[in-house]
């Protein structure tokens, strides 16, 4: 490694935790340590029974909601399989599972994931990362590799945006992202506190689950791509560059509502029309310029929304996601601008409100390189790529170095029964994990 970029990889860890012992290399020791890829698919597939649907099979996916029933039941499996590789589960007041290898010294290196899904969700997204981890430590133990960091696995709770309307709900309050009142939100009847405890947290101690910046050498997250861009492309690993920003916004087109037969089309003030146009404006902005930005209409209320009426009044909503958010700028400008454009000629005025802003998580540049060599000792092709799904990840670049590392998902697909990644993938993923955590061990 170069010394400027091990320099950027300790500048990135506040300075009270960049205590390094170079030791013995361990590398001839570890070369040929594995994860036993038998194992961990029959973990995923135990688990798969946690949320299946009334007599059906792995295949028909799971709805494993976060604080529901077959949630709290999944843990306890994951907690049992941990105790039975012979490590000592705990849970942290937010309710995040956590279990550490003994050894080493300083700072952690923490790697996992998450095993709530989605309701109708698949059997992969969060499962793989999660049971991976645990797979990673024990293929440490059997091998009798001994690590400068200690090294510590986690499954956080509440990663999925269903539960509250919010997402990566646990790892955020890891993070620092919390505030005592925050426990007070009702969600289906439940208070966010009570939803807490009755996965084993202690929301009355909620605070004490923050962790600052320094608490780990590093964080390490695997997951499946959700996406079609390494099965595509045949590739085995993707080394994620970085979890994208995003910004959102609310454009509010004023026309006015008037009646559909009587108004010839010349005089009409039609917000509909101008909303049909600021839709194909957003397309064309987003995809003017080379790069792997996406925009999305998604979201648009008619007023008075009725057929024999020209609608007054449009209100829709603009999402653009990209790891730069001087892109994100730029096609906005683009927008605006055409915003006018359309507004001139369809006789109505437009007017935009920001509603999110969510930066970017970038992956640590020393933690990709790492990941690289990881795969490349494993003879995996892999190729950098952006995340467009939000990860627990995210918020744990918040604290220190963070690297996550993609495998193939077939057709694409997520949050889904259909979600699939072959087990030759899922253990080459947890494989890749491995190695990282070998390589930066070292850094
Ligand atoms: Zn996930």
């Amino acid at each position: 490694m170069a010394d400027k970029s091990r320099r950027q990889f300790l500048a990135a860890l506040p300075a009270a935790a960049a205590v390094f012992s170079p030791r013995a290399d361990l590398g001839a020791q570890a070369g040929a340590v594995r994860i036993d890829g038998r194992k961990l698919r029959e973990r995923i597939e135990k688990l798969s029974v946690f949320g299946r649907p009334a007599g059906g099979v792995f295949a028909d996916g799971v709805s494993r909601t976060a604080y529901s029933d077959a949630d709290i039941a999944g843990r306890r499996f994951v907690m049992d399989e941990i105790r039975a590789a012979g490590f000592q589960p705990r849970i942290d007041p937010a309710g995040n599972i956590f279990a550490r290898r003994p050894g080493g010294s300083g700072p952690p290196i923490l790697f996992g994931s998450h095993i709530d899904s989605v309701p109708g969700g698949g059997n992969f997204d969060g499962d793989l990362g999660s049971l991976g981890a645990l797979a990673v430590l024990e293929a440490f133990d059997a091998a009798g590799v001994a690590a400068q960091h200690p090294l510590e696995m986690v499954v956080w709770a509440h990663e999925e945006g269903f539960a509250f309307g919010r997402g990566t709900a646990c790892s955020r309050i890891v993070a620092g992202l919390v505030d005592r009142s925050d426990m007070d939100v009702v969600w289906n009847g439940i208070t966010r506190a009570d939803a807490i405890r009755k996965i084993g947290g202690d929301p009355d101690r909620i605070l004490e689950a923050r962790r600052p910046k320094g608490t780990y050498h590093c964080y390490l997250e695997l997951h499946i791509e959700q996406g079609g861009t390494l099965e595509r492309a045949n590739t085995a690993i993707g080394v994620v560059e970085g979890i994208v920003a995003i910004d959102r916004y609310e454009a509010l087109i004023t026309g006015f509502a008037n009646h559909a037969g009587t108004t010839p089309i010349a005089d009409r003030q039609d917000a509909m029309l101008a909303a049909a146009h600021l839709t194909i404006a957003v397309r064309d902005a987003v995809t003017r310029v080379p790069g792997r930005q996406v925009g999305t209409v998604g979201q648009i209320e008619i007023t008075p929304n009725s057929p024999n009426v020209i609608p007054g009044r449009a209100q829709l909503s603009i999402e653009l996601r990209d790891l730069s958010s001087r892109t994100l700028a730029a096609m906005m400008d683009d927008i605006r601008a055409r915003a006018g454009e359309i507004a001139a000629s369809t006789r109505t005025a437009i007017e935009f409100t920001q509603v999110v802003s969510q930066g970017a998580a970038t992956a640590t540049t020393d933690v990709q390189s790492a990941i690289e060599r990881a795969s490349e000792s494993l003879g995996l092709n892999h190729s950098r790529l952006p995340s467009g799904a939000g990860h627990d990840a995210q918020n744990m670049a918040l604290i220190g170095p963070m690297g996550m590392i993609f495998v193939p998902s077939v057709g694409g697909i997520s949050h889904s029964p259909k979600e699939l990644t072959h087990w030759g993938d899922c253990a080459n993923g947890a494989d890749v994990l491995l190695r990282t955590v070998l390589e930066v061990d070292r850094l």
